[in-house]
């Protein structure tokens, strides 16, 4: 007797294989039978007729640390078939944490990742993801490599010492113990930013010891884009760990078609024995906080010394001179967008300013640009959220069809106007990409979404419809997915996501949601 069978459904196994018409017995949390007809007594029969059932998406790529405690029956995820999602991406996790630099973290990232809980009682990993209670999807965490060094030694423009780089390697050791899947870095922020190559190298080593991987948004997306997948792939190269490059793209007209020259250099890498790949999300702009449109040297010390060097003239003039003519290596936002391109996605304080562009306020108060930005940070006491328009349609494709590259939303799904990526991203795929534009294969796509990811994060029992397999799945109607959710109104629910199981239970059923506690926090073992 089974639980459920799905009947008469086109199912795509995850595989890339093509798909094939049958039936799915599910028993308990476990696929248990995949046949071309199942006709045996069942409790319950969902007929999948026109449909597609696939395993559950896999978002590798989320910023949901925080949004897992304050709401964790948030439902974006889940309203667009993500069964599992990979958080503490980009360097930023909520642990493991030193009671003395708490508070410079909790600033830090609290814009990063949609704001923080009120109650912080934790300070190793797994004591955070102890305090995620029935999660809507399931949770896995990153250990943040800009967690751990603010952890070390606090928001320091240096190297570490070699006392405070067995410190990091100690928290990380720990944290991947309590279950953490790997590290993340994100090279841009600080203190990631202060990092070198060495001390990532140093760092991976202990991560490829415990078989874990290591994400990273690297040191540059436009300019610099070609030297800092190098540096990615010399990270992998050199410590033996397996790397993902996080939200791969070319930011800024002039870098535009970069991405041919790294899709190549990674497989390149790869013939090579080392272990790379890539994610994306399937817009053309990004989004991040509004501080990092600011030189490193502004951010040094903390988000205190960053609002007080910002209420000093000659500090802003030097920012200005700087956004101007450039720093070495540093991801200059201003200058490969311009100022229309950088627009606020959320903030706290005056709510009108969300949707608006820089340059638009900067007329509107009839200032200049920059000085405008600099009065939103200290208005806001940095915590702004933008969105930047710097990519290419062109780009944003040839990446989604690489072979290597698997698909994360990077989404933090907030009030104001944030991201439409939180809530669109695998139905603007599956509609957009592969229903409309036919740039690949709906079996292609899924592959992307679920197999790949998952043998990425080494989740054995997830990503791929099969006996025995976890029965995380979605069922969805190919004719009629899509998104709904735009930069204007984000946060709209998808269309054609018909089911969405996870373990076995239905927790969306025909676009409703029936059940957001049916996840878990699975820990790496
Ligand atoms: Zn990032």
């Amino acid at each position: 007797m089974f639980d459920l069978v799905i009947k008469n459904g086109l199912i795509i196994d995850g595989s890339g294989k093509p798909g094939f018409y049958g039936d799915l017995g599910i028993k308990g949390d476990r696929i248990d039978l995949v046949r071309p007809e199942i006709a045996l007594p069942v409790h319950r029969i969902i007929d999948a007729t026109g449909w597609v059932v696939a395993p559950g998406f896999i978002d590798t790529h989320s910023h949901s640390d925080a949004i897992a405690l304050i709401d964790p029956n948030e439902s974006s995820k889940i309203d667009q078939g993500v069964t599992t999602e990979c958080v503490g991406n980009c360097g930023l996790s909520l642990a493991p944490v030193n009671r003395e630099y708490l508070s410079h973290l909790q600033k830090y990232i609290s814009p990063f990742l949609g704001g923080i809980p009120v109650n912080w009682d934790w300070e190793t990993i797994g004591q955070y993801l102890d305090r995620i209670k029935n999660p809507s999807r399931n949770i896995v965490a990153l250990v943040g490599h800009g967690t751990v060094r603010i952890a070390a030694m606090g928001l320091e423009n240096r190297g570490p010492t070699s006392h405070e780089l067995e410190k990091m390697k100690d928290l990380i050791s720990e944290s991947m113990n309590q279950g953490a899947f790997g590290l993340s870095s994100g090279l841009i922020y600080p203190p990631g930013v202060f990092a070198a190559t060495d001390e990532l190298i140093e760092l991976c080593k202990t991560v490829a010891a415990r078989g874990g991987f290591y994400a990273t948004h690297i040191r540059g997306e436009s300019d610099t884009l070609v030297e800092a997948v190098n540096e990615a792939i010399q990270v992998g190269q050199k410590s033996g760990v397996s790397v993902l490059i996080s939200h791969h793209k070319a930011g800024g007209k002039k870098n535009w078609g970069k991405i041919n020259k790294t899709l190549e250099m990674v497989e390149r890498a790869r013939a090579q024995g080392i272990d790379v790949h890539l994610d994306q999300y399937p817009y053309n702009a990004g989004s991040t906080t509004l501080g990092s449109i600011l030189p490193p040297w502004v951010h040094e010390g903390g988000l205190d010394q960053t609002l007080e060097r910002l209420k000093d003239p000659q500090v802003r003039t030097r920012i200005k001179k700087e956004m101007e003519q450039g720093i070495k290596g540093w991801e200059n936002f201003v200058e490969f967008t311009g100022w229309e391109g950088i627009v606020i996605a959320f903030c706290e304080k005056e709510k009108e300013l969300e949707g608006k562009s820089i340059l638009q306020i900067a007329n509107e108060r009839n200032r200049e640009p920059a000085e405008t930005a600099f009065d939103i940070l200290l208005e806001e006491a940095g915590k702004v959220v933008m969105v930047v328009y710097a990519m290419s349609e062109d780009d944003v494709r040839t990446v989604m069809k690489h072979p290597l590259v698997m698909i994360g939303t990077d989404g933090i799904p907030t009030s104001g106007k944030p991201h439409p990526r939180a809530y669109g991203t695998y139905p603007r795929i599956l509609g957009k990409y592969v229903r409309e534009e036919k740039i690949f294969s709906l079996e292609e796509a899924i592959r992307k979404m679920t197999s790949l990811p998952a043998q990425k994060l080494g989740l054995k029992d997830r990503g791929m419809i099969a006996e025995g397999m976890i029965a995380d799945l979605v069922i969805f109607n190919p004719s009629t997915i899509r998104e709904k959710s735009t930069y204007l109104n984000p946060q709209e629910k998808p269309e054609g996501i018909e089911y969405v199981l996870i373990g076995g239970s239905i927790v969306v059923e025909r676009t409703r949601l029936l059940d957001s506690q049916k996840g878990q926090v699975i820990r790496k073992i």
